[in-house]
C-alpha cells in the first residue's frame, strides 16, 4: 500500500504545498492504482487518464509558481457518473445513455474544476441512482473493498469505494433518499447529503427533482466540508438554490460541543436494527456525552410512513423525469427495425432501460394517473409535511439528531436483488431526513465482528451544515475509526 494515495486531501494539500510533491505525480500515483485495482472493485466505469495528466501539469506549474487556487487545487477526485461532464461519457450506469458525451459540465463539476480538481474519471452507480447497492448498474456491481464479497452501498456505491480503497481523494455523488450515507457507512468513509437546494443539481441527471440533492464523499469530514464549501450555493441554472450565504465551514469546525443536545428518535433504534451497529452507536453517543454533550431521547412518530412515500414521491418524479429518454432526445437508437415514432419509444425504452428502472416508471405513472393521483401522490405530499413538521418539533429542542445510517453493514452481493421491499427497508433510517430536505452526514464509527465499517448518521435542520461539520469533525478528533483503511 503505497502512502501517497492514502493521504487525507487536507494533507495531500500541504504535500502540494510545502512541494513534497507534485499533483502530477499524485495523479500518476492513483491512476495507477486505479488501473492495478479498479479491475477487481469496478469504481470506475470511465477513467480519463489523459485528461487528468493534463490538468495535473497545468496544476504543477501553478504549484511551482506558488499560484495555486486553493485547497481543492491539484487533487485528484471521482465523479459520480450521472453528473454531465464536458467531453466525457456520462451513462447514469444505464444501456440507454451508453454513448451519451455530455457538452456541459454540471455547474457542481465545473466549480471543483474551477478550483482545480484533477478528474479521475467517473463512478459506477445504481442506474440512474435508481438502488441501495450499485447492484442496478447496466456495468456491473461495485464491490466492496473491505470484502469483495459485499456491496459498497449505493447508489453512489463507485465513489463511495473510491475513497475507501485509495482511487480518488474525494469523490461526487447525489442523495436522493441515502446515496451517500449509505455507501459511506458501507465503505467506512465520510459522506455529506446537504440540505435540499445548497448545491446545485444543475448538469445532474435528475431522478426524483423534489429530493435529489448532490454531495460528496472523502476520509475526513474536515475533508468533506472543503469539497462542500467549494460546491454550495446560489446558482442561476437552479432555481432551488436559495440566496443563503454559504459560510466558512472550516472556521467552526472545533467549536465546543458542551452543552450542546443530541437527539436520539426512538423510532430509528426499533425492530431490525442490527445488535453491533446499535451497540456502535451508542458508544459513539458516549464520546459526545464525554464532550460535555446532553443525550435526549426524542419521538418523530411519522417516521413509520416515510419509507412509504418516497416509494410514491420518488418513482412519481422518476417517471417524469426519465420521460426525456426516448432515443430522440436523449438515448440510444434501438435495434432492428422500427415502424413509426411510437415503435421508436418502446423499443429504445425496453432495450435500454433495466428492470428496477422500469419497475419504478410503472409505479410513478400510476400513482399520477387521473385515477390514482389524490389517493397516492397527493396524500403522499401531505403525510410527508407531517413528517417535516415532526423534525422542525424536535429540533426545538435538540441541536442534532444522531441515528444509525443503515439498520446493518454491507450485506452480501446478491442478498437483496431478488425482493425489491428488503433493498427498500434498507432506507429507512436515511430516507426520513431527504423527505423534509435536511443536512445529513454518515461518519464511520467503528466496525462489526465481521470487519465491516458502521456508519452513525448526524441529522441537522436546514442550513445547518456548519453545525453537523462541527458534531462529526469533534468525533474525529476523538477517535480514529476514519483513519482504517481497508487492506487492497
Ligand atoms: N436507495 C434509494 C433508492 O433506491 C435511494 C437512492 C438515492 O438516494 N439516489 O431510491
Amino acid at each position: 500500500m503505497s502512502q501517497l494515495d492514502q493521504l487525507t486531501l487536507k494533507k495531500a494539500a500541504e504535500g502540494i504545498r510545502s512541494g513534497e510533491f507534485k499533483p502530477s505525480e499524485l495523479t500518476k500515483s492513483l491512476l495507477e492504482r486505479i488501473k492495478r485495482i479498479n479491475p477487481d472493485v469496478n469504481s470506475y466505469l470511465t477513467v480519463t487518464e489523459e485528461q487528468a495528466m493534463e490538468a495535473a501539469s497545468r496544476a504543477d506549474v501553478r504549484a511551482s509558481k506558488g499560484e495555486l487556487i486553493g485547497l481543492l487545487d491539484g487533487i485528484p477526485a471521482g465523479v459520480k457518473d450521472i453528473f454531465n461532464t464536458k467531453g466525457v461519457r456520462s451513462t447514469s450506469a444505464s444501456k440507454i445513455l451508453d454513448n451519451f458525451i455530455p457538452p456541459y459540465d454540471a455547474t457542481s463539476v465545473l466549480r471543483l474544476k474551477n478550483q482545480g480538481m484533477i478528474m479521475l474519471g467517473k463512478t459506477n452507480t445504481d442506474e440512474f441512482a435508481c438502488g441501495g447497492s450499485t447492484e442496478y448498474s447496466a456495468y456491473g456491481v461495485t464491490k466492496n473493498p473491505w470484502n469483495y464479497e459485499c456491496v459498497a452501498g449505493g447508489s453512489s456505491g463507485g465513489s463511495a469505494a473510491a475513497v475507501a480503497a485509495g482511487l480518488g481523494y474525494y469523490a461526487l455523488g447525489s442523495d436522493t433518499g441515502g446515496s451517500i450515507r449509505q455507501p459511506a457507512s458501507f465503505c467506512g468513509v465520510t459522506g455529506v447529503k446537504v440540505t435540499y437546494g445548497r448545491v446545485s443539481r444543475s448538469g445532474v441527471t435528475a431522478m426524483a427533482s423534489s429530493l435529489d440533492t448532490i454531495g460528496a464523499f472523502a476520509r475526513t469530514v474536515e475533508d468533506a466540508a472543503i469539497v462542500i464549501g467549494a460546491m454550495a450555493g446560489n446558482d442561476e441554472k437552479d432555481s432551488t438554490t436559495p440566496d443563503v450565504v454559504v459560510p466558512d465551514y472550516l472556521s467552526s469546525l472545533e467549536n465546543d460541543l458542551a452543552g450542546k443536545t443530541i437527539g436520539v428518535p426512538s423510532e430509528y433504534f426499533s425492530e431490525g436494527l442490527d445488535s453491533e451497529v446499535e451497540a456502535k452507536i451508542r458508544e459513539a453517543l458516549k464520546v459526545y456525552e464525554s464532550l460535555g454533550c446532553k443525550i435526549k431521547e426524542v419521538s418523530l412518530p411519522y417516521t413509520k410512513y416515510a419509507v412509504a412515500i418516497y416509494y410514491i414521491i420518488m418513482p412519481a418524479e422518476l417517471s417524469a423525469n426519465l420521460s426525456r429518454m426516448d432515443g430522440i432526445r436523449f438515448g440510444i437508437k434501438p435495434d432492428g427495425e422500427v415502424e413509426d415514432i411510437l415503435d421508436q419509444y418502446y423499443k429504445t425504452r425496453n432495450q435500454g432501460f433495466g428492470d428496477e428502472v422500469k419497475r419504478r416508471i410503472l409505479t410513478g405513472t400510476y400513482v399520477l394517473s387521473a385515477g390514482y393521483f389524490d389517493a397516492y401522490y397527493k396524500k403522499a405530499q401531505k403525510v410527508r409535511t407531517l413528517i417535516i413538521e415532526d423534525f422542525a418539533k424536535v429540533f426545538q429542542d435538540v441541536d442534532v439528531l444522531m441515528t444509525p445510517v443503515a439498520p446493518t453493514p454491507a450485506f452480501k452481493i446478491g442478498a437483496n436483488t431478488s425482493d425489491p421491499l428488503s433493498m427498500y427497508l434498507q432506507d429507512s433510517y436515511t430516507i426520513p431526513a431527504s423527505v423534509a430536505g435536511l443536512a445529513g452526514v454518515s461518519i464511520p464509527c467503528g466496525f462489526s465482528s465481521a470487519g465491516l465499517p458502521i456508519g452513525l448518521q448526524i441529522i441537522g435542520p436546514q442550513f445547518s451544515e456548519s453545525e453537523i461539520f462541527n458534531f462529526g469533525h469533534r468525533y474525529q478528533m476523538e477517535t480514529d475509526w476514519h483513519e482504517k483503511r481497508p487492506n487492497v
